[in-house]
């Protein structure tokens, strides 16, 4: 083939001694890729970056004198104006003149901006599905889980407690009187007192409680107890943090139902909670009515 023929191939080609890779045929893509001139370039390892130029003494070379051959190598070639661009690289040792090597060496540039645009497109993806699984989990107004969320959650952590043999227990809050709060200052401060009571809630609970607004101005808390901080405790410590805190300009109470247990299921506790919730109510609000199941 003729040195026109071999300038008119779409890809670089260039000839090579097997030894020191002085270059000894390019062709005119080959030139035209690494911005070089057949009077600037001797050495083709010379426009290699520094990890290229490993790359082809501890793996290309062994394999072209073993195999004779090695096929779809990315190495990186420096220009002289300072770009670095990934090249694919085939290469070829003659068996039996083993001191000349023949490259076949074109650019990956398309490549990897494709491989880099999908990188970055499943990088935004998975931050969309967080995004989403985040709104899906979350009460708006209080930022709290909201039901279904803590639901889901207090079962794997009841599964949990039951393994390592702790109490858990599932709190109910209900803010007392809160239709009148609505009547009287409207909806819209209405709402700014069930975040504020969220966000006391979230400030006084561990952070491995769940924390949940489960209903309009209801809340929940599931918590895995220790010997030291019972819930009852906890609902006492919360009934005082809403006597001494001012929302809204107002004096916010609420009622709470805690019940706590060793082996009960999700539902029953749910029940039992529902049901000393309702107690404390009754009892004239502002308290918490509690209950162990042994
Ligand atoms: P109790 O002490 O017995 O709990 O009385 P309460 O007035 O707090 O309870 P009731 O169930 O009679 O009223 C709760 C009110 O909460 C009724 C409903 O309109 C209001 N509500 C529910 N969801 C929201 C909300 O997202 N924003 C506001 N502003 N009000 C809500
Ligand atoms: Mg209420
Ligand atoms: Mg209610």
């Amino acid at each position: 083939m003729s040195k026109v023929q071999l300038d008119n191939f779409p890809i670089g080609l260039v000839v090579t001694t097997a030894e020191g890779h002085a270059v000894l045929h390019g062709n005119k893509d080959f030139y035209r890729l690494c911005q070089q001139t057949p009077q600037s370039l001797s050495l083709l390892t010379s426009i290699l970056t520094p990890a290229s130029k490993i790359i082809v003494e501890s793996f290309v070379m062994p394999l072209l004198l073993h195999e004779g051959h090695c096929s779809e190598i990315q190495l990186t070639i420096n220009t002289p104006s300072g770009d670095k661009i990934p090249v694919l690289v085939n290469a070829l040792m003659h068996s039996a003149e083993k001191d000349s090597i023949y490259w076949a060496i074109s650019s990956a540039q398309k490549r990897d901006d494709l491989y880099q645009e999908l990188i970055n497109l499943r990088n935004d993806l998975e931050d969309k599905a967080e995004r989403l699984k985040q709104l899906s989990e979350t009460d708006e107004l209080t930022k709290l889980l909201n039901r279904r969320a803590f639901v889901a959650d207090a079962r794997t952590m009841i599964k949990q407690a039951k393994r390592n043999n702790l109490s858990y227990s599932f709190m109910m809050l209900d803010i007392d009187h809160f239709k009148h709060i609505n009547d009287q200052l409207g909806h819209f401060v209405g709402d700014k007192v069930i975040a504020d009571v969220g966000a006391l809630l979230k400030k006084y609970c561990r952070e491995n409680d769940l924390t949940a607004r489960i209903g309009g101005e209801e809340f929940a808390i599931f918590s895995t107890s220790n010997a030291t901080d019972s819930a009852s405790q906890f609902a006492e410590k919360l009934l005082k943090v809403f006597s001494s805190e001012d929302i809204q300009g107002l004096n916010v109470t609420v009622s709470i139902g805690v019940a706590t247990s060793l082996s009960d299921d999700f539902d029953t506790l749910y029940k039992t909670a529902d049901r000393l919730l309702y107690q404390a109510k009754k009892n004239g609000r502002n308290q918490f009515c509690a209950h162990f199941f042994t």
